[in-house]
């Protein structure tokens, strides 16, 4: 049998090399750089198998939506295989469960949950209805069961993901947000996880649960749509890097990126690990995440 070349090192990812940087510089941050490092590499795989679907979105549909404040993406849309969902919700527990970011006790549910039947199908159908609010229909669904531990949420967020992610994907390319003014996503509806200010000095939201981007007024809080800038208050690391806006209505805080003078683009798994300390900062004046 012909001997095979031997396969060329592939380049890491940038997002991983950043993170290693972070573990250097940072020590202190290196059981959190792991465990994102963990989560990077899952999600990447499933991510790379997820098909970018093709969603039909009926123009005058999308002016109701909009108008209405209603996300787009239906639970439907979701280009997602069980096997490879269920596959996906167990290795995230794995992984929260091995950095302790998931109590013994909660991870042992989690996992039987996965198990179950058709137990897992439903919870994720109805947790995403009632979480994205796409139809007003299901604006009364529980969110999730009631039994099922808080640390579920995280599990269910990180494992759907890789799927959403495609969807924003696939729906950044087609769809005009320039109207969208709410501070929930436009296409999920869930909530910003973090923000990048523009070389144009804009402010953009990214989704927490599938990282689309939208625009937002700078200083206006999305949590409670609070505009008076005298309530907000607004601070930055030392070399500028990072800001945090905190409202003072409803004491929540969102971290952002600024990438006015910066040598990359935003990078939300590597800049949500290194603005760590910042969240300390911020609790420490009594804001919450
Ligand atoms: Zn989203
Ligand atoms: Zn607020």
């Amino acid at each position: 049998m012909p001997e095979r070349p031997p396969r060329a090192p592939r380049a890491e990812p940038r997002e991983v090399v950043e993170l290693k940087q972070i573990k250097a510089s940072q020590p202190e941050l290196a059981s959190a750089v792991d465990m994102q490092l963990a989560l990077v590499d899952m999600q990447r795989r499933v991510q790379g198998r997820v098909p970018l679907p093709w969603i039909q979105v009926d123009p005058e549909w999308l002016r109701a939506q909009q108008t209405a404040g209603r996300p787009l993406v239906r639970f439907r849309d979701i280009p997602l295989e069980w096997t490879d969902f269920r596959l996906t919700f167990r290795q995230t527990a794995d992984i929260l469960q091995r950095f302790e970011a998931l109590e013994r006790a909660d991870y042992n549910k989690i996992v039987a949950l996965g198990r179950e039947g058709n137990a897992l199908e439903t919870l994720v159908t109805n947790w995403y209805d009632a979480t994205s609010r796409v139809d007003a229909a299901n604006d009364t669904k529980v969110r999730t069961l009631a039994e099922a531990p808080a640390a579920l949420d995280q599990v269910l967020l990180l494992a759907l993901r890789p799927f959403l992610a495609r969807c924003a994907e696939a729906l950044t390319e087609r769809v005009d947000l320039g109207s969208w003014k709410h501070g929930h996503c436009p296409f999920c509806g869930w909530e910003p996880e973090f923000a990048v200010i523009t070389p144009s000095a804009d402010r953009r939201l990214i989704c927490g649960r599938c990282l689309a981007q939208w625009m937002f007024a700078p200083l206006a809080c999305p949590f409670c749509a609070n505009d008076d800038r005298a309530l907000i208050t607004s601070f930055a690391t030392r070399d500028g890097r990072y800001r945090v806006y905190a409202c003072d209505v409803c004491r929540r805080y969102l971290k952002a990126y600024d990438a006015r003078n910066a040598a990359r683009p935003v990078m939300v798994s590597v800049d949500t690990i290194a603005t760590l300390p910042l969240d300390a900062a911020a609790i420490q004046r009594g804001y919450v995440g």
